[in-house]
């Protein structure tokens, strides 16, 4: 059987990975990791450090096996063939990706290794779920009831081969303090939430209870398998449905990718390609510091930049926020989003801005606007998510926390506050942008 190369990119684990079954079924095996330059040194400092400390996981788990990670740095089409002959390795196994970027990486090195490739990053991967007519579903709810009804594959249990005890150049460091990340962590995290799912559909929209998973990161970087978190949450109960509900959507837009490449910068619906946006860069510095005067989105928009994640609501209400009140091109946000995300995943991203702009698959009808005030009041009753994220305002009583231009001067003044001072008048009245907004999609839908 020899030795065969498995070259983890997404799917850092051990556990239910396929490439990794499959590879050490040989009598050797060689765990690689490739750091290319062209996307390690382009992203946050923050990222790096999610991937140093993920990368530092699974070597000390490789060394409990009585191996180590082998980390290069350079591009994949140069290292894996050359490690693949300097250890005369015969098969590379890999789990298939989606992206144009990572399709094309893996096409070029298939030119000149025998790549293999396995299905480890999705529960029903890419391509699996199709219309009668072969295609894509562009509407969720029948992708769901088909992806609900399809058994699952189960991951085969590792082999035995023994795993080379070389390092390259070793994992880069954690220059940044980002938390615990790698396969423990992200099976505590798992244990952790899946303690408290029963409540998830009730309270997932509270941005303030703060009491979704937080396990997107954890995905994006595959620490953990989104089959072992459905098996680990499924149930009856309406809180479990409504979390397994949310890994589908995780599949639909890999699945809508994978057919449409150009999504990433291309709206799914092309009539929208005719949206008169608007250039304006002062608004789209203030909306990405949080300058906006809309409380709830600058909270988020704040959140961003800080940690690196926000709320699933709240990336709703700033994404919209940027697209229909400001009518700028989610382009521009998708950019912004995909820069400081620490989940940042372009099928993810760009398929929940085309979701949100109304130029995607399953989009909302583009008349239908996000009020960034009502939400606000919706889903931080309190103001304690605005509290948190803007500082300016973390005196001011609940009532005033979502529309502070509504309170009387004198009123904020008591609680610290001096509109277009400490804290910007909004940027835009809602009522007229929306009115824009709708306005300038019905050109484009003609
Ligand atoms: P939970 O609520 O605990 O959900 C569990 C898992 O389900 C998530 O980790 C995620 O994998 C999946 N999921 C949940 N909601 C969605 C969704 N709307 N679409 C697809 N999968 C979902 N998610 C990313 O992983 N990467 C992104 O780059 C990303 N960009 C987004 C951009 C915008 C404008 C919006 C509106 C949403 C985006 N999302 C993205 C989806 C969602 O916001 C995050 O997955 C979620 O907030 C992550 O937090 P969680 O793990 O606590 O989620």
């Amino acid at each position: 059987m020899g030795t065969s190369i498995v070259w983890f990119r997404r799917d850092l684990r051990l556990a239910d990975n396929p490439a990794w079954s499959a590879g050490t079924a040989a009598e050797g095996v060689c765990a690689l990791f490739i750091i290319d330059p062209s996307l390690f040194d382009v992203v946050t400092p923050k990222r790096r450090s999610v991937l140093a400390a993920g990368l530092e996981s699974l070597d000390q788990s490789l060394a409990r096996l009585g191996g180590r990670l082998r980390v290069e740095v350079g591009r994949p089409v140069d290292i894996v063939p050359s490690v693949a002959s300097e250890l005369g390795a015969g098969e590379v196994h890999i789990n298939r990706e989606v992206t144009p970027f990572g399709t094309q990486r893996d096409n070029a090195v298939s030119e000149l290794v025998d790549l293999r490739e396995s299905d480890g990053l999705y529960i029903h991967p890419p391509g699996s779920i199709s219309t009668d007519g072969d295609r894509a579903y562009q509407v969720f709810r029948p992708f769901f009831e088909k992806w609900g009804s399809r058994p699952v594959q189960i991951v085969p249990k590792p082999g035995a081969a023994s795993i080379i005890d070389n390092p390259g150049t070793g994992a880069p460091v954690p220059d940044r303090e980002v938390g615990r990340y790698g396969e423990d962590a992200a099976l505590e995290r798992l244990e952790t939430f899946a303690g408290r799912v029963e409540d998830y559909d009730r309270i997932r929209d509270r941005a303030d209870l703060d009491k979704t998973s937080r396990l997107s990161i954890d995905l994006k970087y595959g620490f953990i398998s989104p089959l072992r978190i459905m098996v680990s949450v499924e149930g009856g109960d309406s809180g479990r449905r409504a979390f397994v509900r949310q890994l589908a959507w995780r599949d639909f837009w890999a699945h809508l990718l994978a057919e449409n490449p150009s999504m990433l910068s291309s709206p799914l619906r092309e009539k929208y390609a005719a949206v008169p946006w608007r250039t304006d860069a002062e608004s789209v510095r203030r909306w990405k510091q949080g300058q906006t005067g809309y409380p709830l989105v600058d909270a988020g928009m704040r959140q961003l930049l800080d940690e690196g994640w926000m709320h699933n609501r709240v990336r709703m209400v700033a994404a919209s926020f940027l697209v229909k009140d400001l009518l700028i091109d989610w382009t521009v946000g998708e950019r912004h989003f995909r820069r400081h995300l620490l989940d940042a995943d372009v099928a993810q991203n760009a398929g929940n801005w085309q979701w949100v702009a109304g130029t995607g698959a399953d989009a909302a009808p583009y008349f239908r606007v996000f009020n960034p005030v009502m939400q606000s009041h919706k889903f931080d009753p309190d103001g304690e998510y605005i509290r948190r994220w803007v500082p300016e305002l973390a005196d001011l009583p609940a009532s005033m926390t979502h529309e502070p231009w509504k309170v009387a001067p004198l009123d904020l003044a008591v609680h610290g506050v001096a509109l277009g001072d400490s804290y910007p008048d909004p940027i835009v009245d809602h009522s007229m942008a929306r009115q824009r907004a709708i306005d300038a999609y019905r050109s484009a839908a003609g």
